[in-house]
């Protein structure tokens, strides 16, 4: 709060408006926001001073927006109506209480499920306490395309994901699916560092990105691909015998199964599937086995990928041959902080309810990313790092919103969202809008009313991380644990009344008579626990720490082996053959391409991408924010001249996307860094400035591109379970208009 006769105060916070996680320090005055300015003293090892980030300029536009929800809201017209009435906090969780516990009564817990987004926008480990203590399996997050499965392949292959892995001894560095000139500025400042020492720089995307454009190498690959380039790359490195002998023979399992497999790669058919030049292939094989060390680092364009498991271990197959793990520049495995508590170390514990393992819906089918894999992962994580994997398990989206539709495998009645927005970020938007609208209670958290909170029955105002406290240390894979202070009352009488997460998820749990199971009175209470090993209550440890780097060690592995079940980097991965899934790496062709779909590729000639990364906004937000709105007003489908002319297209035209599942509208955008043969569309697009109620719910039918995507179980990769976003077909034409 604000000085006694109105002094400006300045508050040590951090930006979770992204995943850049800036500190940034607030000065306020009685208890307003004044202006924002970069901390220095957030220093990671790679950090940037943030002076051109156009939202944190709006942050004053954004918290005081006059669309901002400050108030519960309650529905009282029919679902999707626009008929809200405001009421308290108090009788808002009464009454979503009471109707919990009715559902839960006549159909389990596990009749209860919940959405999240991305990670920091809340407190993802005591949203997932507050679901164990509820007893529901249901976790539903768009981490499933996000971070979830590079990361449980990187812990069945290596058994750790490293993080920030970029530092200045670096010398070849590969961005597989990656833009971080658009997305993570410290990555690409770390980057921008290496390249300038000399490192070479290998960029496997469709499209000619920034970061693709001053690459050494660009392997222009065709849309899906990726794993079949990556084969091709190994087998160069084996064929050229560039591998690290020594390494293979001590520290990695499988090598004689993976050389078979590596063997059906020839560049000339790998070049047959990926359409880039053999020779290109060779020379990025040639060159990251050469610069040594050399990192990889992973983005949602692989991510949201058919075959994103398969092209993870295959890019840990490459770390592996080359010995890039576990060295100073190369991958290293930093392991969680010793003095930083897990989420789950935390008296009282909460274990995940036994007698729902099998219930968590998909975990039978997508097995990687079920709890049961977690606790199989969690041994060895434990033997090596005396921690266990906590994070990556989730519930099967598309089979949760099934089961809302059809009952199967059970019912499933509720669902929470958090810092999420499934109208329009969920593929298959038609099917997420009737299972939303066919649920018993919808409870949406959120900073705005979204397309999806036009469609609760309670839409409750979130605090913002300019009202709360974060300790944040990407749940053990950050290279430290950062943290920021609240800077703004999360309540000002009479004008909002906002209010954070945990609080939620406490006094829902006090109604559901659990209350004992989620103690702490306030988050910083919570954190006050999570760095007490270092001797530090949380403000002591935001104003005297800020940022704890973990401590660099290197080749730890000789004292204690890899945390897998051989003890080594499993080529051959013995988790994946327990799981029933092919052990080694393979390239298969996804569902909806020309190869595999040629019929369908006749009516809908054109590969469509989804989903590249915007400066403006960050996924679905930020639409209703004027200055950052003007700077990119419309959608826009970026597609190639030629291709464009041959269809009468000119740039700003309007034009239908069309795929199988129906069309969106966007505006062309003329790209020369873009295969012909290949479009990409925006993802996130709803227009807040749009009527709330139906039909228009802001526009979430208009230019929402996952409209048009494909959820369908059967297209999801059978091993993470993600769905494709990056690999449809389509045509595009041009809008009628007088
Ligand atoms: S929105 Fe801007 S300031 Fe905030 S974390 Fe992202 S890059 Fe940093």
């Amino acid at each position: 709060m604000a000085k006694a006769g109105g002094e400006t105060e300045i508050k040590r916070a951090m930006c979770l408006w992204c995943k850049g996680l800036c500190g940034v320090k607030v000065h306020v005055k009685d208890g307003r926001l004044v202006k924002l300015e970069d901390d220095p003293d957030l220093q990671r090892t790679v950090w940037p001073p943030n002076k051109g980030c156009i939202r944190l300029k709006a942050a004053a536009e954004y918290f005081y927006h006059p669309d901002r929800l400050n108030f519960p809201l309650k529905r009282i017209g029919e679902k999707g109506e626009g008929k809200w009435q405001q009421i308290s906090w108090h009788q808002a969780l009464d009454e979503i209480g009471d109707k919990l516990k009715e559902i839960i009564n006549k159909y389990g817990s596990e009749a209860i499920a919940y959405s999240e987004g991305t990670g920091p926008r809340t407190e993802l480990p005591l949203a997932a306490r507050f679901l164990r203590v509820i007893g529901t399996p249901n976790y539903c997050s768009q981490g499933q395309i996000c971070f979830f499965p590079r990361l449980r392949v990187a812990h069945a292959i290596v058994g750790f994901h490293p993080e920030f892995p970029i530092k200045p001894q670096t010398r070849c560095i590969v961005l597989l699916g990656k833009e971080p000139l658009i997305t993570e500025p410290y990555t690409a400042n770390a980057i921008l560092a290496a390249k300038k020492n000399g490192a070479k720089i290998i960029v496997l995307d469709p499209r000619r990105t920034r970061s693709a454009a001053a690459a050494d190498i660009w392997l222009q690959l065709r849309p899906g691909s990726d794993c079949a380039v990556l084969m091709g790359m190994i087998n160069v490195i084996i064929k050229e015998e560039l591998y690290d002998k020594d390494f293979v023979e001590k520290w990695c399992y499988g090598f004689d199964k993976l050389r078979e497999r590596a063997e059906q790669y020839p560049l000339e058919e790998v070049e047959k599937i990926s359409q880039v030049p053999a020779e290109k292939i060779r020379e990025a094989a040639r060159v990251y086995a050469r610069n040594h060390p050399g990192c990889f680092v992973e983005g949602m364009g692989t991510e949201q990928l058919q075959n994103n498991a398969q092209a993870f271990h295959a890019r840990w197959v490459l770390a592996g041959l080359t010995a890039n793990i576990d060295i100073e520049g190369g991958e290293e495995l930093l392991g969680w902080h010793p003095k930083v508590l897990n989420p789950e170390e935390v008296s009282p514990r909460v274990p995940f309810p036994p007698d729902k393992l099998d219930k968590q819906i998909g975990s039978n089918r997508f097995k990687l990313m079920s709890v049961a894999t977690t606790g199989l992962l969690a041994n060895y994580t434990d033997k090596v790092w005396g921690k266990k994997i906590r994070l990556g398990d989730a519930a099967h989206a598309p089979l949760v919103y099934r089961a809302m539709l059809s009952g199967k495998p059970y019912p499933v009645r509720a669902m929470i969202s958090v810092s999420s927005n499934p109208m329009i970020t969920q593929a298959n938007t038609k099917l997420v809008y009737k299972a939303l609208k066919s649920l018993d209670l919808y409870v949406v958290l959120d900073f705005f009313v979204t397309p999806s909170a036009e469609l609760a029955d309670y839409v409750l105002p979130s605090a913002c991380w300019l009202e709360v406290p974060y300790l944040y240390d990407r749940a053990g894979y950050n290279d430290g644990v950062l943290s920021g202070e609240a800077a703004l009352p999360s309540v000002v009488p009479g004008e909002y009344e906002h209010k954070d997460d945990y609080e939620v998820w406490r006094e829902l749990a006090i109604r559901l008579g659990k209350g004992e199971l989620m103690p702490w009175k306030s988050r910083e209470e919570y954190y006050d626990k999570l760095v007490e090993p270092m001797g530090y209550t949380f403000k002591e440890f935001v104003h005297k720490v800020r940022y704890a780097p973990k401590k660099p060690g290197f080749k730890k592995y000789e004292k204690t082996g890899f945390a897998t079940p051989t003890g080594k980097v499993e080529f051959y991965s013995t988790i994946f053959e327990k799981l029933g899934y092919d052990p080694l790496p393979k390239f298969e062709e996804p569902a909806e391409t020309p190869v595999s779909a040629p019929e369908l590729a006749k009516e809908y000639p054109l590969r469509l991408i989804t989903g590249g990364r915007m400066r403006e906004f960050f996924h679905s937000e930020w639409r209703q924010v004027d200055s950052v709105r003007r700077k990119r007003p419309y959608p826009l489908m970026q597609i190639h001249p030629e291709t464009a002319a041959g269809l009468g297209i000119k740039e700003g035209d309007w034009v239908w996307i069309e795929t199988p599942r129906g069309r969106v509208r966007q505006k062309a955008e003329f790209l020369e860094g873009i295969d012909p043969g290949v479009v990409h569309a925006e993802h996130g697009w709803w227009f807040p400035e749009l009527p709330g109620e139906e039909p228009w719910l802001h526009g979430v039918w208009e230019s929402n591109i996952n409209v048009v995507m494909n959820d369908d179980p059967d297209v999801c990769n059978q091993i993470t379970g993600s769905w494709p976003l990056r690999t449809a077909l389509c045509k595009v034409y041009k809008l009628k208009s007088y």
